[in-house]
């Protein structure tokens, strides 16, 4: 690794909690020095040899209960290159998008003079289920591929990050919002209080923020330590929610379990203190099954290295056997799998995925080759690890074809099988 990039990562380091302040923080999870996970590499950048790592360490808060890790690589550096993610390549996310936009309209009786508002909203998969009813939509994303796509299917989109001064602006232009749509992007902000703010400035009074990002409690369960990436700067429950809304004068009012992305959270928030029963409930239970103390956390590290021994032991017994491996999405999760483990292309020859940009390239650290899902008929490998493990249904049925050639399926998380 590069001295000068270990120096500037060390100073980035955070010794005391990113929302609450305090030290004190308690050791969860070691991932090692990595590179960014979603950061793909190009045929030049395998020459220049110069891929920097940063380490990937998990630590607990014991006074607002927030997981978190300890490094935060500066947002620039994180959207520096062009951003490889288009949500619309998952019709399981398309599906999940368009039920939760159409409760939405029906819930909160959205018509032609509301606004609703969707931070990090990609290339407008979400909000175009709104702009088709008539309801008017603004979105904000700092990816400038996806903005474009968004405009261009006719979902009004800023190519901007947002902040509190952004809300600011958009208030003094008179925009509030009714409804505010934040999907899986709490986490990857490194001002998660600003962002909260912004939040809470742009909202109306009457109007309802819905959070949905990972939720923790599925995490440690599933033993989902690929989650785990330096894109991803918090891991929330329910508590550490209730926590950093309240310091920034908004509340958790009610909760709903999903099961996307290996177990997810949407969260109701507004301005006045009115649980449901169901926000209540759970965040008993955190308290009940000690997830807002330390000591919940202290066996995940022996789990995730069981889970890791498991993987290398299948995969060397394949190979010892003289079989072929390869893997399937290049995604960020795939990444810290990889990584991890210390799977190269030893023993996998190369991944496959739907997403047109992200073929041609290679998976960070790894090195391993991505190549269009075709590649997985082509060379009939007798394995394909599967990197999506979230999307697994999905993906077994669209790949139907491999299986029926006798190709087989490594799912590694929560536990290494093969199907
Ligand atoms: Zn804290």
């Amino acid at each position: 690794m590069n001295t000068a990039v270990q120096t500037r990562s060390q100073q980035r380091s955070v010794v005391n909690c990113r929302v609450c302040g305090k030290d004190g923080l308690a050791p969860v999870l070691d991932l090692g020095a990595t590179p960014l996970a979603d950061a793909l590499l190009s045929d030049a950048d395998l020459v220049r040899g110069d891929e920097a790592t940063h380490p990937l360490e998990v630590a607990f808060c014991p006074s607002c209960a927030l997981v978190q890790i300890l490094e935060t690589v500066p947002p620039e550096e994180v959207f520096a290159r062009d951003y490889p993610y288009f949500s619309s390549f998952s019709d399981a996310l398309l599906a999940h998008s368009r039920d939760n936009a159409l409760e939405l309209i029906e819930a909160r009786g959205l018509d032609e003079r509301s606004l609703v508002v969707e931070l990090a909203s990609n290339d407008g998969y979400l909000l175009r289920n709104f702009v088709e009813k008539g309801v008017p939509a603004l979105g904000i994303d700092p990816a400038e591929g996806p903005a474009k796509a968004a405009t261009a299917i006719g979902v009004p989109t800023m190519n901007a990050f947002f902040t509190a001064d952004l809300a600011q602006q958009l208030v003094d232009e008179d925009k509030r919002a009714d409804v505010v749509i934040a999907n899986n992007v709490l986490a990857h902000v490194a001002d998660t209080n600003g962002f909260v703010q912004g939040i809470a400035k742009i909202l109306k009074d009457d109007g309802v923020a819905v959070i949905e990002a990972p939720y923790l409690g599925d995490l440690i369960e599933h033993c989902e330590f690929d989650t785990i990436y330096h894109e991803h700067l918090c891991y929330f429950s329910a508590t550490a929610l209730d926590n950093l809304f309240r310091r920034n004068g908004l509340f958790l009012n009610d909760v709903r379990r999903l099961p996307i992305h290996g177990g997810s959270m949407r969260s109701y928030v507004s301005k006045c203190d009115a649980p449901t029963e169901a926000a209540r409930s759970l965040l008993a239970e955190e308290k009940e099954t000690g997830m807002t103390q330390a000591r919940f956390y202290a066996d995940f590290a022996r789990r995730v290295e069981t889970l890791r021994d498991d993987l290398l032991a299948l995969l060397r017994d394949i190979k010892a056997e003289g079989g072929r491996i390869a893997a399937y999405a290049a995604s960020a999760k795939g990444a810290t799998l990889l990584n991890y483990c210390g799977v190269g292309n030893n023993m996998i020859d190369f991944v496959v995925d739907r997403n047109v940009h992200k073929q041609g390239k290679y998976m960070p650290g790894a090195h391993l080759p991505i190549r269009a899902p075709e590649a997985l008929l082509e060379e009939a490998p007798d394995y394909a690890l599967l990197l999506a493990w979230n999307f697994a249904d999905e993906i077994l049925e669209q790949q139907q074809a491999f299986r029926d050639g006798g190709g087989k399926f490594i799912i590694p998380v929560p536990e290494v099988r093969v199907v």
